[in-house]
């Protein structure tokens, strides 16, 4: 089987059809004749993190609070490393975003007197089960913008120190897509897979993140040498054990504090309320033997178990059928916690692209938004749809001076023979599950894994690097019978990529910011007077350089100088 080039233009590309890419494409559909191409390696109905649905908006300006307010919470969750002009900006635009959604159909919860619900000071309440089809809806709707479902967009086409498109495979035909755009918007998400996961063999993909978010975009920018920040600011989920279901419906909906095996109330014995400090003091209560570690439920009333089974079948059915399936609810039974493995994820934590307050990368002709971009933490849902829109506001003004270049037909060719090569009839001694499994294995036991209460030190990560660094040398030599496996080597070797930028930026961190997200054994305290900055990375010549970088204020517009 080979593969053949089918050329397309266009004026904007949105690289992956998720929350923030669709959000993007309908406002530049509304703002402008602008032609968009998505390209969405799934289907554009149930794709990203929002496939399954969820049950809140977590980021909403709720009576009584402001954006400055919203500021306040993250970068104090973040421990002060924050952008703040990227956080304020998409602060700004949290409930403009969520009315547009509701035009949209989004079923948001409202009280007697016409209020949204709200859960604590920062949360909506939605039915959001089909908030992706309503998304994927007003795509359809949109003027101008043609959805291209599964297909796997590889790599940038970079000319002349611009961004001026993307390679990507049809998962259907023996299509290589070259796509010529005047500005592309990287919208991929971030990146699940990169550690052994809680679970083995079938249940694997029963992850906290997305498991098709492989870090394509992350893996893209590094490659054609764009700056990358904050990859050591890992996102471990808190969640119900086995089911991997969210807890913050349990800790938050009816306020159960987390207990050890003993019964004894932990978290406050650990500092704060933090999103790392749940994570940590759990891990800690395991490691001195006082697990395992619940959510105190057992006592709650008969409504509150009835909204519990409600409120999982809407995201997480699997929690709902396990109590069902056990004959005992959370009202008997407390629910069991452990920590997922680590991912990268903008939305969350700090990870991603290095972006001006515009969401323009480092590398011109190119904006990212949502999971994929860095240094804002605690975006969510409404956050992505907040920097989708601000990315094509931007977008819209790039193109009134921009001019559009041609892909170079040597170059496409020369893309054209790297995918067939894996499509060729050499023999491979590794399957892609092996290869996978390797890698994760590294991951785990040398950066910072569960296995390894994710603590890591410095000779540890200089043995994931030497070993990554095979297993890239091995995965590039993989071999696919189809498109689908086609698909899984690149989604491999994109983590891989990323892999070595975190195994860096791990390193670079000469101190703990973030208990469990980043523990550093060799620099167990946190260090204000040398490491409250930005650790960002550029991958040039095959290697990985690390810059530094000053905090941003709120009322800053930062613009990329050197
Ligand atoms: C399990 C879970 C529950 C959550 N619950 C909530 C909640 O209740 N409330 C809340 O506010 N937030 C919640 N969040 C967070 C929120 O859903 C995410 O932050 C947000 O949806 C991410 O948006 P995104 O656009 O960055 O990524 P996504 O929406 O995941 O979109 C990324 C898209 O890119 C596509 N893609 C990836 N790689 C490629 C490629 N190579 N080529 C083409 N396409 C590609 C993917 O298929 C996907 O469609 C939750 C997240 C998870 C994982």
């Amino acid at each position: 089987m080979e593969l053949i080039i089918k050329n397309l233009e266009t004026d904007v590309l949105i690289v992956g059809g998720g929350t923030a890419g669709c959000f993007a494409a309908i406002t530049i559909a509304e703002n402008s004749k602008a032609k968009v191409i998505i390209a969405e390696k799934a289907n554009l109905k149930r794709s990203g993190c929002l496939a399954a649905g969820v049950n809140a908006l977590n980021a909403y300006i709720v009576k009584g609070q402001t954006p400055e307010t919203y500021l306040n919470y993250v970068r104090n969750d973040a421990e002060g490393v924050i952008r703040e002009d990227l956080v304020y900006t998409i602060s700004q635009r949290l409930n403009a975003v969520t009315e547009k959604m509701e035009t949209l159909g989004l079923v948001i919860l409202k009280d007697e007197s016409g209020e949204y619900v709200s859960r604590g000071n920062r949360n909506i309440k939605i039915n959001g089960e089909n908030i992706k089809p309503i998304l994927a809806e007003g795509v359809r709707k949109s003027q101008n913008v043609t959805v291209l479902n599964r297909v796997n967009i590889i790599d940038y086409i970079v000319q002349e120190g611009k961004v001026i498109g993307a390679y990507g495979f049809s998962l259907d035909q023996n299509i290589l897509y070259v796509i010529g755009a005047k500005a592309v918007i990287c919208t991929t998400g971030g990146a699940a897979g990169l550690y052994k996961p809680n679970n083995p063999g079938f249940s694997k993909h029963k992850m906290w993140y997305s498991p098709f978010n492989t870090g394509a975009g992350y893996a893209m920018g590094i490659r054609a040498g764009a700056e990358m920040t904050t990859f050591e600011m890992r996102f471990i989920a808190l969640r119900s054990k086995d089911t991997i279901a969210p807890t913050g419906t349990i800790a938050q909906g009816i306020g159960a504090q987390q207990i050890n095996g003993l019964g004894e109330e932990y978290e406050k014995n650990y500092g704060a309320g933090k999103t790392s400090l749940r994570m940590y003091s759990t891990v800690m209560e395991n490691k001195v033997g006082r697990g395992p570690c619940y959510l105190k439920t057992v006592g709650i009333s008969a409504e509150q178990e009835g909204d519990l089974y409600k409120a999982y079948l809407n995201m997480a059915p699997a929690q709902t059928l396990r109590w069902l399936e056990n004959g005992n609810g959370p009202a008997a039974e407390n629910v069991e916690i452990e920590g997922t493995e680590p991912y990268i994820v903008g939305g969350h934590t700090g990870s991603g692209y290095w972006v001006d307050t515009k969401r323009g990368t480092t590398l011109k002709g190119l904006y990212a938004a949502g999971d994929v971009a860095g240094g804002s933490p605690q975006k969510y849902v409404t956050g992505c749809f907040a920097e989708g829109e601000i990315a094509a506001f931007s977008v819209l003004a790039y193109l009134q001076g921009a001019t559009k270049l041609v892909p170079d037909i040597e170059e496409s060719k020369k893309k054209l023979a790297e995918v067939n090569q894996y499509l060729s009839s050499r023999v491979s001694f590794y399957t892609v599950e092996e290869v996978e499994e390797a890698m994760q294995k590294i991951m785990d036991e040398y950066a910072g894994g569960i296995s390894s209460g994710y603590t890591y030190n410095s000779r540890k990560l200089q043995e994931a690097k030497k070993r990554i660094i095979e297993v890239l040398d091995i995965s590039q030599k993989l071999v696919a019978e189809d498109l689908h496996q086609l698909m899984l080597i690149y989604e491999v070797i994109d983590r891989l990529y990323v892999c070595q930028t975190l195994i860096a930026h791990l390193e670079a961190r000469q101190e703990t910011r973030w208990h469990s997200f980043q523990e550093n054994a060799d620099y167990p305290n946190r260090d204000d007077e040398n490491w409250l900055k930005f650790v960002n990375s550029r991958f040039e010549a095959g290697k990985i350089k690390m810059v530094m970088r000053d905090l941003i204020k709120k009322d800053d517009i930062y613009e990329h100088k050197d």
